[in-house]
Protein backbone atom coordinates (compact mmCIF):
# COMPACT_ATOMS: atom_id res chain seq x y z
CA UNK A 1 0.00 0.00 0.00
CA UNK A 2 1.33 3.61 -1.06
CA UNK A 3 -0.70 6.42 -0.64
CA UNK A 4 0.68 9.95 -2.33
CA UNK A 5 -0.29 13.48 -1.43
CA UNK A 6 1.21 16.91 -2.48
CA UNK A 7 4.16 16.63 0.22
CA UNK A 8 4.02 13.19 1.49
CA UNK A 9 4.07 9.86 0.60
CA UNK A 10 1.98 7.13 3.15
CA UNK A 11 3.52 3.75 3.18
CA UNK A 12 3.60 0.32 4.80
CA UNK A 13 6.18 0.46 7.67
CA UNK A 14 8.93 -2.43 7.91
CA UNK A 15 10.84 -3.41 11.13
CA UNK A 16 13.68 -1.29 9.58
CA UNK A 17 11.59 2.00 10.89
CA UNK A 18 12.62 0.88 14.15
CA UNK A 19 14.69 3.70 15.08
CA UNK A 20 13.33 6.27 13.31
CA UNK A 21 9.64 5.83 15.17
CA UNK A 22 11.91 5.08 18.08
CA UNK A 23 12.63 8.48 17.71
CA UNK A 24 9.03 9.94 17.53
CA UNK A 25 7.79 7.46 20.34
CA UNK A 26 10.45 8.03 22.83
CA UNK A 27 10.21 12.18 22.57
CA UNK A 28 7.78 13.54 25.87
CA UNK A 29 6.70 16.51 23.96
CA UNK A 30 5.28 14.52 20.58
CA UNK A 31 3.98 11.70 23.21
CA UNK A 32 2.15 13.98 25.33
CA UNK A 33 -0.89 13.27 25.23
CA UNK A 34 0.18 9.45 25.83
CA UNK A 35 0.75 8.59 29.94
CA UNK A 36 4.17 8.24 28.78
CA UNK A 37 6.93 7.91 25.75
CA UNK A 38 7.13 4.73 24.66
CA UNK A 39 10.24 2.57 25.30
CA UNK A 40 12.05 0.29 22.79
CA UNK A 41 10.13 -2.84 23.60
CA UNK A 42 7.02 -0.42 23.40
CA UNK A 43 7.84 0.87 19.87
CA UNK A 44 8.87 -2.99 18.94
CA UNK A 45 5.35 -3.61 19.63
CA UNK A 46 3.67 -0.63 17.56
CA UNK A 47 5.67 -1.70 14.62
CA UNK A 48 4.89 -5.58 15.17
CA UNK A 49 0.67 -4.36 15.53
CA UNK A 50 1.19 -2.79 12.59
CA UNK A 51 2.46 -5.39 10.50
CA UNK A 52 0.04 -7.61 11.72
CA UNK A 53 -2.98 -4.99 11.20
CA UNK A 54 -1.70 -4.96 7.33
CA UNK A 55 -1.95 -8.73 7.07
CA UNK A 56 -5.32 -8.85 9.31
CA UNK A 57 -7.37 -5.72 7.65
CA UNK A 58 -5.56 -5.03 4.92
CA UNK A 59 -4.49 -1.56 6.66
CA UNK A 60 -3.26 -0.05 9.61
CA UNK A 61 -1.18 2.82 10.32
CA UNK A 62 1.25 3.84 7.20
CA UNK A 63 4.32 5.40 7.84
CA UNK A 64 5.05 9.09 6.62
CA UNK A 65 7.93 10.17 4.59
CA UNK A 66 8.30 14.18 3.44
CA UNK A 67 8.47 13.69 -0.11
CA UNK A 68 11.09 16.42 -0.96
CA UNK A 69 13.49 14.63 1.49
CA UNK A 70 12.47 11.29 2.46
CA UNK A 71 12.44 12.45 5.90
CA UNK A 72 10.01 10.04 8.41
CA UNK A 73 7.85 12.25 10.16
CA UNK A 74 5.50 10.01 11.44
CA UNK A 75 2.27 7.88 11.00
CA UNK A 76 -1.30 8.12 9.73
CA UNK A 77 -3.67 5.22 8.96
CA UNK A 78 -6.66 3.40 10.20
CA UNK A 79 -6.69 0.55 13.48
CA UNK A 80 -9.76 -0.85 14.78
CA UNK A 81 -9.87 0.61 17.92
CA UNK A 82 -12.30 -0.13 20.89
CA UNK A 83 -14.16 3.27 21.91
CA UNK A 84 -16.45 3.53 24.70
CA UNK A 85 -16.69 -0.33 24.34
CA UNK A 86 -17.03 -0.61 20.52
CA UNK A 87 -15.01 -1.80 17.74
CA UNK A 88 -15.08 0.75 15.48
CA UNK A 89 -12.43 1.88 12.66
CA UNK A 90 -10.19 4.82 13.78
CA UNK A 91 -8.02 7.11 11.81
CA UNK A 92 -5.36 8.14 14.15
CA UNK A 93 -2.09 9.98 13.02
CA UNK A 94 0.94 10.98 14.97
CA UNK A 95 3.64 13.62 13.95
CA UNK A 96 7.01 14.04 15.25
CA UNK A 97 6.89 17.50 17.28
CA UNK A 98 9.97 19.41 15.06
CA UNK A 99 6.69 18.71 11.91
CA UNK A 100 3.72 19.94 13.83
CA UNK A 101 2.10 23.31 12.95
CA UNK A 102 2.82 22.69 8.98
CA UNK A 103 -0.87 20.55 7.98
CA UNK A 104 0.82 17.10 7.36
CA UNK A 105 -1.50 15.69 10.06
CA UNK A 106 -4.81 17.15 8.13
CA UNK A 107 -2.98 16.29 4.66
CA UNK A 108 -2.42 12.01 5.45
CA UNK A 109 -5.71 12.22 7.59
CA UNK A 110 -7.31 13.55 4.31
CA UNK A 111 -5.74 10.82 2.10
CA UNK A 112 -6.47 8.04 4.63
CA UNK A 113 -10.27 8.94 4.70
CA UNK A 114 -10.59 9.35 0.88
CA UNK A 115 -8.81 5.80 0.77
CA UNK A 116 -10.92 4.28 3.48
CA UNK A 117 -14.41 5.39 2.13
CA UNK A 118 -12.55 4.19 -1.68
CA UNK A 119 -11.49 1.14 -0.69
CA UNK A 120 -13.55 -0.28 2.54
CA UNK A 121 -17.14 -0.93 3.36
CA UNK A 122 -17.43 1.73 6.89
CA UNK A 123 -19.57 3.57 5.86
CA UNK A 124 -18.22 5.67 9.55
CA UNK A 125 -15.07 6.43 10.33
CA UNK A 126 -13.81 7.72 13.32
CA UNK A 127 -10.87 9.84 15.58
CA UNK A 128 -10.60 9.66 19.47
CA UNK A 129 -8.51 11.79 22.06
CA UNK A 130 -7.87 12.90 25.54
CA UNK A 131 -10.01 15.98 26.00
CA UNK A 132 -6.94 18.02 26.48
CA UNK A 133 -5.28 16.94 23.03
CA UNK A 134 -6.79 19.95 21.17
CA UNK A 135 -3.99 19.77 17.94
CA UNK A 136 -5.70 15.79 17.31
CA UNK A 137 -9.40 17.52 17.52
CA UNK A 138 -8.69 19.97 15.42
CA UNK A 139 -7.00 17.85 12.77
CA UNK A 140 -10.05 15.65 13.54
CA UNK A 141 -12.84 18.52 12.75
CA UNK A 142 -10.10 19.88 9.11
CA UNK A 143 -11.73 16.62 7.66
CA UNK A 144 -14.63 17.33 8.00
CA UNK A 145 -15.30 15.33 11.49
CA UNK A 146 -17.56 16.45 13.96
CA UNK A 147 -17.74 15.72 17.75
CA UNK A 148 -20.29 12.72 18.56
CA UNK A 149 -19.80 12.35 22.13
CA UNK A 150 -17.34 12.27 24.72
CA UNK A 151 -17.12 9.78 27.53
CA UNK A 152 -15.16 9.43 30.99
CA UNK A 153 -12.30 6.89 30.88
CA UNK A 154 -9.83 5.68 33.46
CA UNK A 155 -6.57 6.93 31.34
CA UNK A 156 -7.25 9.53 29.99
CA UNK A 157 -10.22 11.13 32.12
CA UNK A 158 -12.99 12.12 29.45
CA UNK A 159 -12.32 11.09 25.66
CA UNK A 160 -13.81 12.81 22.66
CA UNK A 161 -15.12 11.14 19.99
CA UNK A 162 -15.04 12.35 16.26
CA UNK A 163 -16.75 11.07 13.65
CA UNK A 164 -17.35 11.51 9.65
CA UNK A 165 -19.85 9.36 7.40
CA UNK A 166 -20.16 8.60 3.68
CA UNK A 167 -23.33 10.61 3.71
CA UNK A 168 -22.04 13.43 5.45
CA UNK A 169 -19.15 13.83 2.90
CA UNK A 170 -21.63 13.78 0.14
CA UNK A 171 -24.77 15.70 1.51
CA UNK A 172 -21.66 18.54 1.54
CA UNK A 173 -20.82 18.07 -1.89
CA UNK A 174 -24.69 17.55 -3.15
CA UNK A 175 -25.57 21.00 -1.62
CA UNK A 176 -22.56 22.55 -2.75
CA UNK A 177 -23.58 21.29 -6.45
CA UNK A 178 -27.17 21.94 -6.53
CA UNK A 179 -26.06 25.84 -5.14
CA UNK A 180 -24.10 25.83 -8.18
CA UNK A 181 -27.40 24.81 -10.49
CA UNK A 182 -26.58 21.07 -11.14
CA UNK A 183 -29.38 18.49 -10.74
CA UNK A 184 -27.50 16.19 -8.52
CA UNK A 185 -28.87 12.20 -7.67
CA UNK A 186 -26.85 10.06 -5.44
CA UNK A 187 -26.18 6.41 -5.91
CA UNK A 188 -24.96 3.52 -3.50
CA UNK A 189 -23.61 1.44 -6.84
CA UNK A 190 -22.44 1.69 -9.88
CA UNK A 191 -25.61 -0.93 -10.84
CA UNK A 192 -28.54 1.47 -9.58
CA UNK A 193 -26.75 4.61 -11.33
CA UNK A 194 -26.29 3.02 -14.35
CA UNK A 195 -30.16 1.11 -13.99
CA UNK A 196 -31.18 5.02 -13.65
CA UNK A 197 -29.49 6.64 -15.90
CA UNK A 198 -30.66 3.74 -18.58
CA UNK A 199 -34.13 4.37 -17.73
CA UNK A 200 -33.72 8.57 -17.95
CA UNK A 201 -31.98 8.16 -21.81
CA UNK A 202 -34.14 6.62 -24.35
CA UNK A 203 -34.10 7.32 -27.90
CA UNK A 204 -31.70 9.58 -28.24
CA UNK A 205 -28.21 10.65 -29.74
CA UNK A 206 -25.66 9.78 -27.01
CA UNK A 207 -22.31 10.77 -27.17
CA UNK A 208 -19.69 8.95 -24.27
CA UNK A 209 -16.20 10.27 -23.24
CA UNK A 210 -12.98 8.18 -23.01
CA UNK A 211 -13.77 6.92 -19.58
CA UNK A 212 -12.98 3.93 -17.28
CA UNK A 213 -16.27 4.60 -15.44
CA UNK A 214 -18.34 4.56 -18.42
CA UNK A 215 -17.00 1.33 -19.23
CA UNK A 216 -17.00 -0.05 -15.09
CA UNK A 217 -20.67 0.40 -15.48
CA UNK A 218 -21.45 -0.50 -18.92
CA UNK A 219 -23.27 2.23 -20.13
CA UNK A 220 -22.74 1.33 -23.85
CA UNK A 221 -23.77 -1.98 -24.13
CA UNK A 222 -26.84 -0.39 -21.55
CA UNK A 223 -27.57 2.80 -23.88
CA UNK A 224 -26.84 0.99 -27.32
CA UNK A 225 -30.12 -1.05 -27.04
CA UNK A 226 -32.53 1.83 -27.38
CA UNK A 227 -30.13 4.80 -28.20
CA UNK A 228 -27.61 5.77 -30.81
CA UNK A 229 -24.60 5.92 -29.00
CA UNK A 230 -20.97 6.78 -30.33
CA UNK A 231 -18.52 6.31 -28.69
CA UNK A 232 -14.87 5.97 -29.70
CA UNK A 233 -13.75 3.00 -27.61
CA UNK A 234 -16.42 1.17 -29.56
CA UNK A 235 -16.25 3.02 -32.92
CA UNK A 236 -18.09 2.06 -35.69
CA UNK A 237 -16.66 0.47 -38.81
CA UNK A 238 -17.76 2.73 -41.20
CA UNK A 239 -16.51 5.99 -39.26
CA UNK A 240 -12.93 7.41 -38.04
CA UNK A 241 -12.01 7.72 -34.49
CA UNK A 242 -12.14 11.61 -35.33
CA UNK A 243 -15.63 10.99 -36.39
CA UNK A 244 -16.73 9.23 -33.81
CA UNK A 245 -15.50 11.46 -31.44
CA UNK A 246 -17.05 14.46 -33.42
CA UNK A 247 -20.67 12.53 -33.82
CA UNK A 248 -20.28 12.04 -29.91
CA UNK A 249 -20.01 15.67 -29.15
CA UNK A 250 -22.50 16.89 -31.51
CA UNK A 251 -25.29 14.52 -29.63
CA UNK A 252 -28.04 15.15 -28.06
CA UNK A 253 -26.87 13.69 -24.85
CA UNK A 254 -22.82 13.62 -23.39
CA UNK A 255 -21.77 11.11 -20.48
CA UNK A 256 -18.38 11.50 -19.13
CA UNK A 257 -16.65 11.03 -15.63
CA UNK A 258 -14.28 13.12 -14.43
CA UNK A 259 -10.89 13.30 -12.92
CA UNK A 260 -11.22 15.17 -10.03
CA UNK A 261 -14.04 17.60 -8.17
CA UNK A 262 -13.60 19.38 -4.41
CA UNK A 263 -16.00 19.54 -1.81
CA UNK A 264 -17.08 23.26 -3.15
CA UNK A 265 -18.62 21.80 -6.57
CA UNK A 266 -15.72 22.84 -8.83
CA UNK A 267 -14.83 19.68 -11.32
CA UNK A 268 -11.64 19.07 -12.78
CA UNK A 269 -11.21 17.78 -16.23
CA UNK A 270 -7.67 16.97 -18.21
CA UNK A 271 -7.78 16.05 -21.78
CA UNK A 272 -5.55 15.51 -25.02
CA UNK A 273 -7.33 15.80 -28.21
CA UNK A 274 -9.81 18.18 -26.09
CA UNK A 275 -13.11 16.51 -27.70
CA UNK A 276 -14.23 15.01 -23.95
CA UNK A 277 -13.64 18.39 -22.10
CA UNK A 278 -15.63 20.40 -25.08
CA UNK A 279 -18.47 18.45 -25.20
CA UNK A 280 -18.55 18.76 -21.24
CA UNK A 281 -18.50 22.21 -21.55
CA UNK A 282 -20.64 23.13 -24.68
CA UNK A 283 -21.93 21.69 -26.97
CA UNK A 284 -25.01 18.63 -25.99
CA UNK A 285 -28.25 20.07 -25.07
CA UNK A 286 -27.74 17.55 -21.30
CA UNK A 287 -24.68 16.61 -19.79
CA UNK A 288 -24.18 13.77 -17.04
CA UNK A 289 -20.89 13.77 -15.30
CA UNK A 290 -20.96 10.42 -13.52
CA UNK A 291 -18.46 10.79 -10.25
CA UNK A 292 -17.21 7.56 -7.92
CA UNK A 293 -16.40 8.62 -4.63
CA UNK A 294 -12.59 8.08 -5.13
CA UNK A 295 -12.65 11.68 -7.06
CA UNK A 296 -13.95 14.14 -4.22
CA UNK A 297 -10.68 16.31 -2.94
CA UNK A 298 -10.75 18.86 -0.57
CA UNK A 299 -10.22 21.69 -2.65
CA UNK A 300 -10.05 22.86 -5.88
CA UNK A 301 -6.08 22.65 -5.54
CA UNK A 302 -6.32 18.98 -4.25
CA UNK A 303 -8.71 18.42 -7.18
CA UNK A 304 -5.99 19.31 -10.20
CA UNK A 305 -3.42 17.92 -8.20
CA UNK A 306 -5.85 14.69 -8.20
CA UNK A 307 -6.37 14.59 -11.73
CA UNK A 308 -2.40 15.20 -12.64
CA UNK A 309 -1.01 12.94 -10.57
CA UNK A 310 -3.02 10.10 -10.13
CA UNK A 311 -5.96 9.90 -12.83
CA UNK A 312 -3.86 10.74 -15.83
CA UNK A 313 -0.60 8.72 -15.14
CA UNK A 314 -3.43 5.51 -14.90
CA UNK A 315 -4.59 6.74 -17.66
CA UNK A 316 -1.75 6.91 -19.76
CA UNK A 317 -0.51 3.66 -18.24
CA UNK A 318 -3.75 2.00 -19.44
CA UNK A 319 -3.53 3.69 -22.96
CA UNK A 320 0.08 2.05 -23.14
CA UNK A 321 1.50 5.23 -23.89
CA UNK A 322 5.80 5.60 -23.38
CA UNK A 323 5.67 8.64 -21.01
CA UNK A 324 7.72 8.68 -17.61
CA UNK A 325 4.35 8.81 -16.03
CA UNK A 326 3.34 5.45 -17.39
CA UNK A 327 6.68 3.56 -17.03
CA UNK A 328 7.40 4.96 -13.25
CA UNK A 329 3.61 4.80 -12.66
CA UNK A 330 4.16 7.42 -9.64
CA UNK A 331 2.92 11.11 -10.52
CA UNK A 332 3.13 13.17 -13.08
CA UNK A 333 6.48 14.80 -14.89
CA UNK A 334 5.06 17.16 -16.34
CA UNK A 335 6.84 15.69 -19.47
CA UNK A 336 7.69 16.59 -22.91
CA UNK A 337 6.91 13.44 -24.85
CA UNK A 338 5.06 13.20 -28.41
CA UNK A 339 2.63 10.45 -26.02
CA UNK A 340 2.09 12.98 -23.41
CA UNK A 341 -1.88 12.60 -23.09
CA UNK A 342 -2.61 15.68 -20.42
CA UNK A 343 -2.80 18.76 -23.15
CA UNK A 344 -6.22 20.48 -21.73
CA UNK A 345 -7.25 21.39 -18.54
CA UNK A 346 -10.90 22.24 -18.15
CA UNK A 347 -12.46 23.43 -14.75
CA UNK A 348 -16.19 23.89 -14.29
CA UNK A 349 -16.11 26.48 -11.26
CA UNK A 350 -20.13 26.27 -11.59
CA UNK A 351 -22.53 25.31 -14.22
CA UNK A 352 -22.13 26.41 -17.56
CA UNK A 353 -25.04 28.23 -18.76
CA UNK A 354 -27.49 26.72 -22.16
CA UNK A 355 -26.91 23.01 -21.42
CA UNK A 356 -28.95 20.81 -18.57
CA UNK A 357 -26.37 19.10 -16.19
CA UNK A 358 -26.80 16.36 -13.91
CA UNK A 359 -24.11 14.68 -11.54
CA UNK A 360 -24.70 11.39 -10.79
CA UNK A 361 -22.43 10.77 -7.32
CA UNK A 362 -21.99 6.94 -6.74
CA UNK A 363 -20.52 5.77 -3.34
CA UNK A 364 -18.08 3.44 -4.00
CA UNK A 365 -14.93 3.79 -6.60
CA UNK A 366 -15.05 4.07 -9.88
CA UNK A 367 -12.63 4.84 -12.84
CA UNK A 368 -8.98 6.65 -12.35
S1 LIG B 1 2.05 15.42 -18.53
FE1 LIG B 1 3.19 13.57 -19.21
S2 LIG B 1 4.06 12.76 -17.31
FE2 LIG B 1 2.43 14.15 -16.70
S3 LIG B 1 0.66 12.82 -16.45
FE3 LIG B 1 0.57 13.70 -18.51
S4 LIG B 1 1.52 12.18 -19.81
FE4 LIG B 1 2.11 11.73 -17.70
Amino acid sequence: MRLETKRLILREYTMDDFDALYAILSDPVTMKHYPKPYDAAGTNRWLTWSLNNYQEYGFGLWAIELKETGEFIGDCGITMQNIDGELLPEIGYHIHKNYWRNGYAKEAASAVRDWAFANTNFDTLYSYMKYTNVASYSTAASIGMTKIKEYPDDKDGIVYVYSITRENRFAKLQKNLENKGYLVHVFASKETAAEYMNSQIHQKTVGLGGSVTIHEMNLFQLLSSHNTVYWHDMKPNDMTIMETRTAASRAEIYISSVNGISENGEIVNIDNTGNRVAAISYGPSKVYLVIGCNKIADSLESAIYRARNIASPMNAKRLGRKTPCAIKGDKCYDCNSPERICRNLSVLWTKPTGAEYEIILIQEALGY
